[in-house]
Formats: structure tokens, C-alpha cells, sequence
């Protein structure tokens, strides 16, 4: 189905009307953000970002649309996979402690979930829902979640997916996918159903069918994307890696790093995590606590009187193995996307993709 650029409000109050807290992008201090909207108004209409090595800026674009920004610094993972979530509480009563487990499970509609983020999304399932060990609040808010893609016409300064085969266009995953068409000054949208649940929405907009030409703008416009992708991840990284973990490039990296951890918060896949148990000074209550950690923290391989990783080399080492390497072991892919926030956001600008293209030049 097409809809015009009007009915996008009628797909958020359909949404909304099912009881779905509705998360988009919208603008906060000079970037892109997630937060819940409850109008197509809030949307960044006619904004572009410029994201390159350490830098990110938002301007006006020429030719105003709803998606020609790429993300921000935030991704669905603060919703899935929350930085604070407390697992349990326990209460003291006349029998012993009597444990609760806590749940927050808000009914989560996303919007605009590009292809890279959808890939993002696939990886933490594999960790939290497909694993030995359930994360229960994951699971419920992932099973709950209604997802409303976004096929990307235009590529980011640091995005790298179409290198990581996980974009711009989403290929599944999704219950409902948008692509932003423009021609001869029309704003329209091709509207495409990926699961039952998207299918019963789509019902309940009005548009008109979609055409072949529709079909094939939204192509030309997601290849348009893909060509200009100025980045790519050297082939053969995870294997490259694996035979040069004592490279002096490590050394190298470690004197540009900050160790500020910024790669690892903003990265959607990363699933890191501490805990933390308090009481109360009367002993009748307790809590547990989990808060998104780093292995960029010495605290992170603190074992038995000492964190086992010391220098900065080697927990950038530890880090980037294990996403390009270790992980196809772990989880049968790699734990990056190429959606290029750990390029944007880190402040001193080290790139992932040209840390690996050093490397990879002493075969
Ligand atoms: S490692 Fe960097 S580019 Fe890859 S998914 Fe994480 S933040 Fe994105
Ligand atoms: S964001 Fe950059 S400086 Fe900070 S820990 Fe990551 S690589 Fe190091």
C-alpha cells in the first residue's frame, strides 16, 4: 500500500489506540534521540545529520523528508535491554525472605528501526531469549514489541552495512516497513506488511495500492544508499584478527584510546552487564540491580585480587576480537552491524573498520 505523508499520524494513533507506547526518533540538544511520541509531528521532518570520525551535527536539508537522517548516539537497545533494570526484590516477613521477581514490560511500538538496528535487535535476541540463560524483562518486552521499519535512502558518514550484509534495506524481522518516496514534489510512503500483526494495521490505514513503480523507486532509492556508503569493513576480519593478536597497531590504538567506554554504550549489540545487590539499614528489604557495564573498565576483568586486563590495549583487543571474532564462535555471526556509532561517538575519532585495514595490511 502508498500512503501519503498524512496518514503517518494515522499509523501512530492506530498504534497508540492498541495500547503500543510509541518510540521514534524526535530531536533533543542538537540530535536525534528516541523517545515516545504521540504525534507524526514530532518526527524530525527535514532534518540531516553529518556524522564523521568523533563528529556529529544536524542541519536543515535541502529537500525536507521524515528519514534522511541516519541514528543517533541512542538505539532500541535502551528499551529491550534497559542500562538500569532491577531483576528482584526481597522482603523480609516472619517465614524468611520472600522473593519477588520485578518486570517492566512496556508494550513497545518502534518506528523507523533501520536494517542495521533490525540486525542489532536479531543479535541480542540470540543472547537474551535464544541462550542457556533467559533474560525474562528482555523476553517479555521483545515478544510485546511491534516493530515499523525503515528502508535508508541515504547512507550515514560512518555507516559500513552494506559491508556487513545487514543493510540499508531490512530484509525480515519487521512488521511493518516504510519507504520514503519522492517524485515530482509528492510525498508519499510504500507501506509493506511483514507479519500478520502488521498486516491487521495496515488494514486499518487508507492509501492507494502500490504500483510496480512504487516497488521500484523504493529500490532505486535504498541502491542509492548502498553505492554511496563511504565505508566498508575489510573482508576476512574475523579471521584477520585472530592471527594478529599481538600486533603493535594494539599498542598504537591504546595510546589514542581514552578508555571512556562510549563504543560500547552506543553499539546496539553489546550486552555487557553488572549486578548489584543493596539492603536496607533495618535488613527487611533487598534489591538486586543490573546496569549495562564495559570491558572497557578495569573493574570488568577484575578476578581473585586483580583485573586480568590491565592496559588499554588490551581491552581495546578484548572489545574488537570479540565482536568481529569470537563472536561467529559464540553466536554464529558477528557482533557488528556497521551501523558506525562507535566511530561517530568516539571522542577521539578511532575508527573500527580502519583499525582492521591496519592490521589486515601485514597478512
Ligand atoms: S561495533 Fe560499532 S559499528 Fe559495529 S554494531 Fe557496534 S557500534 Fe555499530
Ligand atoms: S569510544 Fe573511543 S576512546 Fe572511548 S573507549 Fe571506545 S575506542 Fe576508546
Amino acid at each position: 500500500m502508498v500512503i501519503g505523508a498524512a496518514q503517518l499520524d494515522d499509523l501512530v494513533k492506530v498504534l497508540r489506540k492498541d495500547g503500543y507506547a510509541t518510540i521514534a526518533p524526535t530531536t533533543r540538544d542538537g540530535s536525534i534521540v528516541l523517545e515516545e511520541i504521540s504525534s507524526a509531528a514530532q518526527l524530525p521532518l527535514g532534518l540531516v545529520d553529518d556524522q564523521q570520525p568523533g563528529a556529529y551535527r544536524l542541519s536543515k536539508a535541502k529537500k525536507p523528508a521524515y528519514f534522511d537522517f541516519t541514528h543517533g548516539a541512542q538505539s532500541w537497545k535502551q528499551f529491550l535491554f534497559p542500562a538500569k533494570e532491577k531483576l528482584w526484590s526481597a522482603h523480609k516477613t516472619a517465614e524468611g525472605f520472600q522473593v519477588e521477581a520485578s518486570i517492566d514490560a512496556p508494550k513497545y511500538a518502534f518506528i523507523g528501526v533501520r536494517a542495521c538496528e533490525l540486525a542489532a535487535i536479531r543479535i541480542q535476541d540470540k543472547v537474551f531469549v535464544e541462550g542457556e540463560h533467559v533474560s525474562n524483562g528482555y523476553a517479555q518486552r521483545r515478544k510485546q514489541a511491534l516493530i515499523v521499519a525503515v528502508n535508508c535512502r541515504r547512507a550515514g558518514g560512518t555507516c559500513f552495512c552494506t559491508s556487513m550484509d545487514t543493510g540499508p534495506k531490512v530484509k525480515d524481522g519487521y512488521d511493518l516497513a516504510l519507504s520514503e518516496l519522492t517524485r515530482k514534489g509528492v510525498h508519499e510512503f510504500l507501506l509493506e506488511a511483514g507479519s500478520a500483526s502488521g498486516q491487521t494495521i495496515l488494514k486499518r490505514l487508507t492509501g492507494r495500492p502500490a504500483a510496480a513503480a512504487d516497488f521500484k523507486a523504493a529500490q532505486k532509492a535504498s541502491d542509492k544508499a548502498a553505492q554511496s556508503m563511504g565505508r566498508e569493513m575489510p573482508k576476512g576480519a574475523a579471521k584477520t584478527l585472530a592471527n594478529h593478536l599481538q600486533h603493535p597497531r594494539w599498542q598504537d590504538i591504546a595510546k589514542r584510546c581514552l578508555d571512556c567506554a562510549n563504543c560500547t554504550l552506543v553499539c546496539p549489540t553489546c550486552f555487557c552487564s553488572t549486578t548489584s545487590d543493596s539492603t536496607s539499614l533495618d535488613g527487611q528489604n533487598a534489591e538486586r540491580w543490573r546496569t549495562w557495564d564495559s570491558c572497557f573498565t578495569l573493574d570488568f576483568s577484575y578476578i581473585h585480587g586483580g583485573a586480568i586486563r590491565r592496559d588499554g590495549a588490551e581491552r581495546y583487543r578484548q572489545w574488537m576480537t570479540h565482536k568481529l571474532t569470537h563472536w561467529h564462535d559464540q553466536f554464529g555471526v558477528s557482533g557488528c552491524v556497521g551501523c558506525g556509532r562507535c566511530i561517530t561517538w568516539c571522542p577521539v575519532g578511532i575508527d573500527i573498520t580502519a583499525e582492521v585495514r591496519a592490521i589486515a595490511k601485514d597478512k
